[in-house]
């Protein structure tokens, strides 16, 4: 398994045709599961001390001491490379924290740690593969640190010499006319050429004589042009539409730190899928187009990584695949997770349930959370403990204060005791429609009559499976 931080290869065979295909980084959009870990938003790490025991409350973690502090070993051994070929489970009842800690996990192991959420009953899908979508969701739980020094000029628009003036027959390079602006750097009073592109988006910026421009090179050529240096105007020019910058003009170098996941890079990097024929065209009306990642560009996505890697452009940043509802996965889903595990490019798997003893998906045989022996072998396992009425409360609280909501004493106090015969979640759950119904009754902050109708108004899980029970013959079944 990877370990943190360690310069490491990406494992697959080097494919013979021709050089890896210029790679799509830059405005590699993130597909980042934030709304899954949007209600996870206050946790900002395990909240342990020097000496690895847990404060009661801290980085926005409440109680749950002995499961955080086992957390807080785990994270000491994967930092110092001794996961390899294990996974972490978390076994306890639902809403102990599970997701909240294996979360904290990844934020302990540095910030910009891929966390990747997801459940076991989302491999049964009628489209995609179970092994596709385990292998697509490993991806996303592998960070790629690209660092790059970018060049960056700075000049004052000049008035241009009627000389000097945009000549529109003139063409600079085999493709692009050149247009020309008057720019005065450190080193002197310049005329640059620009690509017509990068030209009337400066128009566009209404940039006149004067005004300050930032130019971004690429190896000497221009990438970006804009008024600040942060570049709200990027170009995707064909190299030999690129306008040389002249050399040893260099105003200031900047460091540019980008993450993305393997998964980002895959999907950047996709086509859309399909052939010409009018059914997809259609289709592709109907509903957004769909790309196809295949193994031929994982391959390759993984060969330009190394690349990267090796020329101390990129670094690998494993992060953490999170799979709740383990008992959902079957035997094929174990099959392929033990292989990856053994990996060279593996996250930190961590694993969840609330099952006791039950079969194995796939089989007959009977195993302790539905988890194959070789597998269960492997792993380190950490209880979490139902919580207090204190803590439930100090839990509701501090989300409260992310979603800036004000809550009334006796409004947390009910909170707690629904909570204690509920779960974490359903309270959790309840902040929000308890906040649009203190304001339809003209309320800044929820009070305890907000919290009671919005209570009697919805289900939890429990409640509503004995009312099912209770109700059994009149529901379809
Ligand atoms: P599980 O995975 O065990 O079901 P979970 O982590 O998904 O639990 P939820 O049941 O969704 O947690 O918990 C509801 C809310 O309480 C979430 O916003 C979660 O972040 C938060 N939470 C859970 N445990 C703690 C804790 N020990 N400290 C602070 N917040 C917590």
């Amino acid at each position: 398994s990877m370990n943190q931080g360690q310069k490491c290869k990406i494992k697959g065979s080097i494919v013979a045709w021709g050089t890896p295909a210029a790679m799509k980084i830059e405005e590699v959009q993130s597909t980042t599961k934030t709304q899954r870990i949007a209600t996870h938003s206050h946790i900002k790490g395990l909240g342990l001390a020097e000496d690895g025991t847990a404060q009661p409350v801290a980085s926005g973690l409440v109680g749950q001491e002995k499961a955080r502090e086992a957390c807080g070993i785990t994270v000491d051994l994967i930092k110092s490379k001794k996961m390899a070929g294990r996974a972490l489970l978390m076994a306890g009842a639902p809403g102990t924290g599970k997701t909240a800690l294996a979360l904290a996990v990844a934020q302990e192991l540095g910030s910009k740690v891929p966390f990747c959420p997801m459940v076991g009953s989302e491999v049964y899908s009628s489209e995609v593969k179970k092994t596709e979508i385990l292998m697509e969701n490993c991806r996303r739980a592998i960070g790629i640190r690209i660092k790059e020094t970018k060049e960056v000029y700075e000049g004052e628009v000049t008035e241009l010499t009627p000389e000097e003036r945009p000549d529109p027959t003139g063409g600079y390079g085999k493709k692009v006319t050149a247009v020309m602006i008057g720019l005065k750097t450190t080193k002197g009073q310049k005329t640059l050429k620009l690509a017509p592109q990068i030209y009337e988006s400066l128009q566009k910026e209404k940039v006149t004589v004067g005004d300050v421009i930032y130019i971004e090179a690429n190896s000497g050529a221009t990438r970006r042009v804009g008024r600040s240096d942060s570049y709200a105007t990027e170009f995707d020019l064909e190299a030999d539409e690129y306008v040389p910058v002249p050399k040893g003009d260099v105003h200031k170098k900047k460091e540019v730190v980008q993450d993305v996941t393997l998964h980002d890079l895959d999907q950047a990097n996709a086509k859309p899928q399909g052939g010409q024929d009018l059914q997809s065209l259609m289709g592709s009306f109907l509903k957004p187009r769909k790309t196809e990642i295949t193994e031929k560009l994982r391959l390759e996505i993984n060969k330009v990584v190394n690349r990267y890697i090796d020329q101390g452009i990129a670094e690998l940043v494993p992060g953490v695949l999170f799979i709740d509802e383990v008992h959902m996965l079957d035997i094929e889903c174990f099959t392929y997770l033990n292989r990856a595990l053994e990996s060279t490019l593996s996250p930190i798997i961590i694993f969840a349930t609330n099952r006791g003893i039950c079969t194995i998906r796939g089989t007959d045989i009977v195993s302790p959370h539905g988890i194959p022996v070789d597998l269960l072998d492997r792993l380190v396992i950490i209880r979490t403990m139902p919580y207090s009425v204190d803590e439930i409360i100090q839990v509701v609280n501090i989300r409260a204060q992310t979603e800036t909501l004000s809550v009334d004493e006796d409004a947390l106090v009910l909170l707690g005791e629904i909570g204690a015969n509920t779960s974490l979640r359903y309270v959790v759950q309840l902040l929000t429609p308890a906040s649009i119904l203190a304001k339809t009754n003209g309320r800044e902050a929820i009070v305890r009559e907000d919290i009671e109708e919005i209570d009697s108004l919805f289900f939890d899980a429990k409640s509503s499976a004995k009312l099912l029970a209770e109700q059994a013959d009149k529901y379809i079944s």
